[in-house]
């Protein structure tokens, strides 16, 4: 029928008998009574695995799908338990949704490409969900995706910085691969336990592909490095370089600026009675230096 298939794809459902579609007046919602499609029921909702069904469950249960224009629509369906070999008495896995989850698929996904993109209250307002519950949908997307992608394939050039949060009182290390130009890794922390716990997860193989690293200059960087990755070369990042390029500039300037004030103090006093100009020259010296070029950080 047409008008399931539209529906599916309405819904961004697969897998799915669209039993019947309602206008909720009460909640004012958009209710679509659904069900898994033969082969997709009585399967486990942890492996998947195929099991003789237990019982009805807790009965009918609602899944929040994806907005249709400015209604909220929901999916309602049965949510019957199985036993399966492995995990014993569970309840049965839906197509539209992952095991024991509020949220279609199709709505886990939009938010978690919403946080990536936008602000926390755009995707919150938008969506029409908590804060909390973006986190939650973030964490369970991420694991199917670690599931079947290995974001440390290939790592050769990587980055390792701190970030600071909570006005400095926490810090979080991250690593970045600068050929894809990703973050690849952050965990909290600030030393060299912190960083180990990376090259830990990277396992001592791809430690000895790793050929550069860039850091901040830290030495509790330099020596976890120098110890798990001693192939590498470790270099200052460009940031750093920068910053004290322009610490250093700064330093001379000062050592400038006091040097030609000093030179106008000399200049006033060798003369008996207070010289304006000789000052004002000195001045002038000492202000070209105060407002001199400042490199960005
Ligand atoms: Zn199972």
């Amino acid at each position: 029928m047409r008008d399931v298939s539209l529906w599916r794809g309405l819904l961004g459902v697969e897998k799915t008998v669209i039993e019947r579609v309602e206008f909720d007046e009460e909640d004012q919602v958009l209710l679509v009574h659904v069900r898994p499609t033969s082969r997709a029921r009585n399967r486990c909702g942890i492996c998947g695995r195929r099991g003789p069904g237990y019982d009805a469950g807790q009965g009918r249960r609602r899944w929040r799908a994806l907005d249709l224009g400015t209604v909220q629509a929901w999916i309602e369906s049965d949510a019957s338990r199985v036993t399966c070999r492995e995990h014993g008495v569970v309840v049965a896995a839906v197509p539209w949704a992952r095991h024991d989850v509020g949220h279609t698929r199709a709505f886990d996904e939009t938010v978690a490409w919403l946080a990536t993109q936008g602000s926390k209250s755009t995707v919150t307002q938008l969506m029409r969900v908590a804060w909390r519950t973006v986190g939650s949908i973030i964490a369970r997307v991420w694991a199917d995706v670690e599931a079947t992608h290995d974001r440390f394939a290939g790592v050769r050039r990587i980055g390792i910085d701190e970030i600071s949060y909570k006005r400095n009182h926490k810090y979080l290390m991250v690593v970045v691969d600068h050929d894809t130009r990703r973050l690849i890794w952050a965990a909290p922390g600030r030393n060299s336990a912190t960083v180990g716990e990376f090259f830990d997860l990277l396992g001592e193989e791809r430690c000895k592909l790793i050929t550069h690293v860039s850091a901040d200059g830290a030495d509790f960087i330099d020596s976890i490095v120098a110890q798990r990755c001693p192939g590498a070369v470790r270099v200052a990042d460009p940031f750093h370089v920068v910053k004290w390029a322009t610490e250093a500039l700064d330093e001379v300037r000062r050592g400038a600026w006091n040097d030609a004030r000093a030179q106008a103090r000399t200049e006033a006093s060798a003369w008996q009675a207070p010289d304006r100009c000789a000052t004002k020259a000195g001045k002038r010296t000492s202000q070209r230096f105060e407002g001199g070029p400042v490199l960005p950080v």
